[in-house]
């Protein structure tokens, strides 16, 4: 899987989701919202370091799955 499909056209080219921020994205956060997507949809948010906490708790917070993943392909 090349970097550029798994994270293509969701939240932008490699910036953080969070709005108004412009930093770099540095993780992923990969999520999905059970009663609006099907079993295997994921939804991908990029963040910073300064931002991986607020999205994920964000997320969580709605009692979604969340997993937060380095945004470097290969570290799986
Ligand atoms: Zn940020």
């Amino acid at each position: 899987m090349t970097g550029g499909e798994f994270f293509g056209g969701e939240a932008g080219p490699h910036r953080c989701s969070r709005s108004g921020c412009t930093e770099d994205a540095v993780w992923a956060i990969v999520w999905r919202n059970p009663r609006i997507h099907p079993e295997g949809r994921r939804k991908i948010w990029t963040a910073c370091d300064a931002h991986v906490a607020f999205l994920s708790d964000y997320l969580r917070a709605r009692d979604f799955p969340v997993t937060v993943e380095p945004r470097e392909k290969g570290a799986s």
